[in-house]
């Protein structure tokens, strides 16, 4: 056994969110014989994982916690304890775009991972395994280990090693549970290849061996963001598809589904949509983007950025279909917008296309009348009241309603908007809110979600994404 493994009994991690909250929870599931301290610097992030109410919405996230919480998996803001006492640290902090740049790339900003490498330098009194779970670009490891070593004392050692983490949320449970791979980049000989043992037999108490893959620690943090640009990808060549079939007559569903069923290609990722949302996918391909401008590398560059191109490409396209459908004017007009979370089964609303479409409602004069079944009500106020999202800020609490059911949302609305795939908008009664709108009535399925033709026969005027219907 390396000694690294031998005394693996305490772990910590830098940053109770999205990542930090539900992997550690996992962790400490899956090894009863760990203690797992997740820290975070806000207050009342750490008091919303210590209550009866967390501060995200996963699916079995609540009973995986119960279960080990106060026995082998505690939240504090004891961050400098948490470091001092850890084997082995784990650092999930955000790692946001950089809002200003050179080119069309965005670096991503490492300030927190900066802060989070110069405290454990500070406080560490003996030698620590340091795994950058955090997305970052190429060569970050190597940042944190100058900081680390910049700032020494006697006798500690650090390993760094790349962990990059691969859980969709919505999902977050079970990808954690049943991860398609683990990968670890690491010093292939040495104390460095000790640690990455002694990581991997962390994930080794529930995941098969084969599927946890050691790299370098480039290639596994340039892996992270190539997995995220390839999907990203996938989700803007179906959208591009989307527009041609709708300028054809072709069926964007059908097409997918043809194009799909070839195996070398797979059915996955092939949804077209109103665009895709989420903190990562923007984030990470403009950090690719980023990267090849640095690198030198300008036509891989604009490869890439397409990729974003595209997706805000559908946005304005699905909404600009909405007023033109609406006889060219909105101004003064109730549109009901079902779904604000990014997608389903959470309530994050980061980069949502629902923020996005609601802004060039807002701008063309709309009230706008949302539900969501999960996104609480001061959370869309304030994603719209931001000031690089509405041309008039002050004017959402006028022209914004936040209402708690599809039925109140769809009063004396002209036409309704599907932003998220929630499961519940399936079995609606659209009669019912058929009757409670202005005739004609029109709905805009942007997630391909409803039965367009029971819709239609109601009486509904039906447009969606890559299909022409009221033709
Ligand atoms: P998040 O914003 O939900 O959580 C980050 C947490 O880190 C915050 O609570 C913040 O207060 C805390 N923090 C920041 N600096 C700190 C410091 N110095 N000390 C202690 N706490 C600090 O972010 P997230 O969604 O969990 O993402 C974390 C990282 O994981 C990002 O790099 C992201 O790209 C990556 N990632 C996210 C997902 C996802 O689905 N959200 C999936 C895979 C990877």
């Amino acid at each position: 056994l390396s000694q690294w493994k031998m005394t693996l009994s305490k772990i910590c991690c830098i940053g109770a969110g999205y990542v930090g909250g539900p992997s550690c929870a996992v962790i400490a599931q899956k090894c009863p014989d760990l203690t797992v301290t997740v820290v975070d610097l806000s207050a009342h992030r750490i008091d919303q994982w210590n209550s009866d109410t967390l501060p995200i919405f996963e699916p079995r996230l609540d009973e995986v916690v119960k279960a080990c919480r106060g026995k082998n998996l505690f939240f504090s803001t004891d961050i400098d304890k948490g470091i001092r006492e850890a084997e082995l640290i784990f650092i999930c902090v955000n790692t946001p775009t950089k809002t200003f740049g050179w080119g069309k790339g965005r670096a991503a900003d490492l300030k927190y991972i900066e802060s989070a490498a110069r405290r454990i330098a500070e406080v560490a009194q003996n030698s620590k395994i340091v795994v950058e779970k955090s997305t970052v670009p190429v060569k970050a490891a190597e940042s944190i280990s100058n900081i680390l070593s910049a700032n020494v004392k006697p006798g500690v050692k650090y390993q760094v090693l790349s962990n990059p983490e691969f859980l969709a949320e919505g999902t977050a449970i079970t990808d954690l549970l049943n991860p398609d791979r683990v990968l670890i980049g690491g010093e292939p000989t040495g104390e460095g290849s000790e640690a990455v043992k002694a990581l991997s037999w962390i994930y080794e108490h529930w995941v098969p061996k084969e599927n946890i893959i050691t790299m370098n620690t480039w290639s596994s943090e340039l892996s992270k963001l190539a997995a995220n640009a390839f999907l990203a990808q996938r989700i803007s060549s179906i959208n591009a598809m989307s527009a041609i079939c709708e300028a054809t007559g072709a069926d964007v569903d059908e097409v997918a589904h043809a194009v799909g069923t070839d195996s070398r290609i797979g059915p996955k990722f092939l949804k077209a949509s109103v665009g895709f949302g989420g903190s990562c996918f923007k984030k990470d391909v403009l950090n690719m983007v980023y990267l090849c401008e640095c690198l030198n590398l300008p036509e891989v560059a604009a490869y890439w950025q397409q990729v974003i191109d595209i997706n805000e490409y559908q946005r304005r396209r699905f909404t600009m279909r909405i007023v033109q459908s609406l006889f060219n004017t909105i101004t003064n007009k109730r549109i009901t917008v079902l779904g604000f979370a990014f997608k389903k089964n959470t309530a994050d609303t980061r980069e949502s296309a629902a923020i996005h479409v609601c802004k060039y409602l807002l701008d063309e004069g709309a009230h706008v009348q949302i539900y969501d079944p999960k996104v609480p009500r001061d959370q869309i106020m304030s994603d719209l009241t931001m000031a690089e999202i509405t041309d008039q800020p002050e004017r959402v609490p006028e022209l914004v309603t936040i209402c708690p059911n599809a039925y109140e949302a769809a009063e004396k609305s002209h036409a309704l908007v599907i932003c998220t795939e929630w499961d519940e908008f399936q079995t609606l009664d659209y009669q019912r809110i058929y009757d409670k709108m202005l005739k004609p009535a029109f709905i805009f399925d942007g997630r391909l979600l409803l039965d367009h033709q029971q819709l239609m026969d109601i009486g509904f005027k039906v447009e969606t994404i890559g299909k022409r219907l009221n033709r």
